[in-house]
């Protein structure tokens, strides 16, 4: 266990805090695409150069290892600022549109600005992909920010505070350590974006403090992710595909399938193959890739949705290393604990049924999910999961894998959230679009003015 503290801030020196960094903003310093392409240069030199120092902190954590932070975390970060210094230039140019004719002779366009001051608030199961990536955004955008880690992971929330407050102006941007506490004082402040990571229940509070100075708010969320397996799936491949991605981070993961619909007739199969799948990625608490349960709290809830008499394979636990065995239940109704709310760790539970329309009644039977999966090859199938299914982000024949491409936005829809990011999207996502009528003063068309006639009002319409 985690004995770490953290440095404490009042109330007051948020409020000063926000204030000096509404001033920096305004003095139009993080403007510049100079400006920014120096800031994301500098930052990804120096996670680079603590490379090492945040796998520890990490593995200190929840015993996650070099290759898993590196695989999940630390790559696709790197990979997030690289892709922003290359194309942050091009994100800020005004866009031209077309100008209708009654606005004859102009010209339109939209302009890119940052938002201003933003707050963007992590959580702590991917800690630093889902504090460091939007913070990414905000800067490419040219915002300042103030960026609130998880508290629970604690030498990872200390490692990011340590990298960015000891090398940037806490005027630009500045980690602020802390939990329920120091999180409502900084909510009680003026910001010009929240980005909020985290628990719908959270994710109201944000929603309604932003509300309050009707700030600009993205929301990402989290729910039950469905998996569907059909008929027509290559079952070995899906399969292998869907286990490594629901016991990777012990099922600590917003966009893993939090539960599988399986169809009858393949579910027997399904089962063998998964707990194949499960052995060979050698998911064990010996073995240097199974991250233990984030703490005690998490450990006791997700065992209680481990219903033994479902168990098929695994259900086996130790407290006091929190580490939770890869666990599938079987025959599992949506009575069971385990289909009441999201599971978030290592167990998988398996529902079957018989024709696609029960499967896609039981994903509406719960919130609009984050992301959900489909294992099929028959083209009338995906195109129905498609059209049918509302869900924020997804794959085909693959789960959680559509994160690593940055040009698909990532981000949820109603319970599981609003807004999204990620690449370019992660831009948009803390900038404003000013939309540009630009006129020269030379002609000008009297038709608006008054003096108006039928024939007159027949010209506009055609016009316009
Ligand atoms: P959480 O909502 O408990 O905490 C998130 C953040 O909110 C933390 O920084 C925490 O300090 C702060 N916080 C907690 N309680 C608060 C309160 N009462 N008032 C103000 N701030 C408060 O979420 P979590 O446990 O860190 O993460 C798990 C949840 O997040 C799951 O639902 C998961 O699906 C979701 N999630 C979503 C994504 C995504 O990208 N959409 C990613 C990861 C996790």
């Amino acid at each position: 266990m985690n004995t770490q503290t953290i440095e404490t801030i009042s109330e007051k020196e948020i409020q000063q805090l926000v204030e000096n960094q509404r001033k920096y903003f305004n003095s139009n310093a993080t403007l510049s695409s100079e400006f920014r392409i120096e800031q994301l240069k500098k930052f990804k030199a120096l996670l680079l150069k603590h490379e090492d120092e945040m796998h520890q902190a990490i593995y200190n954590d929840f015993s996650k290892s070099k290759y898993e932070n590196q695989l999940v975390e630390f790559y696709p970060l790197i990979d997030e600022i690289e892709v922003a210094i290359k194309n942050v230039k091009k994100w800020m140019k005004r866009k031209s549109v077309k100008t209708n004719f009654l606005n004859f002779p102009g010209k339109s366009y939209i302009v890119p600005e940052p938002l201003g001051v933003s707050l963007v608030i992590g959580a702590w199961n991917l800690p630093y992909n889902l504090s460091l990536t939007p913070l990414v955004g905000s800067m490419a955008a040219g915002n300042t920010t103030i960026l609130k880690p998880s508290e629970l992971p604690v030498e990872t929330s200390a490692i990011m505070a340590k990298i960015i407050n000891e090398n940037f102006d806490p005027n630009y941007m500045k980690v602020v350590e802390g939990g329920i506490p120091e999180t409502t004082a900084l909510l009680n402040q003026r910001f010009d974006k929240i980005f909020f990571t985290g628990s719908p229940t959270v994710g109201k509070i944000v929603n309604k403090a932003a509300a309050e100075n009707l700030t600009n708010v993205t929301l990402e969320l989290g729910g039950k992710n469905p998996s569907i397996f059909t008929k027509d799936s290559d079952l070995k491949m899906s399969v292998k595909r869907m286990i490594w991605a629901r016991f990777v981070n012990s099922g600590q993961f917003c966009i893993t399938a939090d539960y599988a619909l399986v169809h009858k007739d393949i579910k027997d199969e399904f089962l063998k193959l998964a707990v194949k799948e499960i052995e060979k990625n050698n998911f064990s608490v010996e073995h240097d890739n199974y991250v233990q349960i984030i703490n005690e709290r998490n450990f006791d809830r997700v065992v209680g949705l481990i219903d033994q008499d479902k168990v098929y394979y695994g259900g086996t636990y130790n407290r006091e290393k929190r580490i939770i065995d890869p666990t599938i239940l079987n025959n599992v109704t949506l009575d069971d604990a385990v289909m009441q709310e999201e599971i978030f760790g290592p167990v998988l539970p398996v529902i079957e049924y018989e024709t696609l329309d029960q499967a896609f009644e039981i994903i509406k039977s719960f919130e609009k999910p984050l992301a959900a999966y489909l294992f099929s090859n028959s083209s009338s199938e995906k195109d129905r999961f498609l059209s049918e299914i509302p869900f924020g982000n997804g794959a085909i024949n693959d789960c959680v894998m559509q994160i690593s491409n940055p040009n698909i936005p990532f981000g949820g829809v109603g319970n599981s959230g609003m807004g999204r990011y990620h690449g370019k999207y992660s831009f948009e996502c803390f900038s404003n679009f000013k939309g540009i009528l630009d006129k020269p003063t030379s002609l000008e068309t009297n038709l608006k003015y008054y003096g108006y006639s039928e024939k007159r009002m027949k010209i506009m319409q055609k016009l316009s």
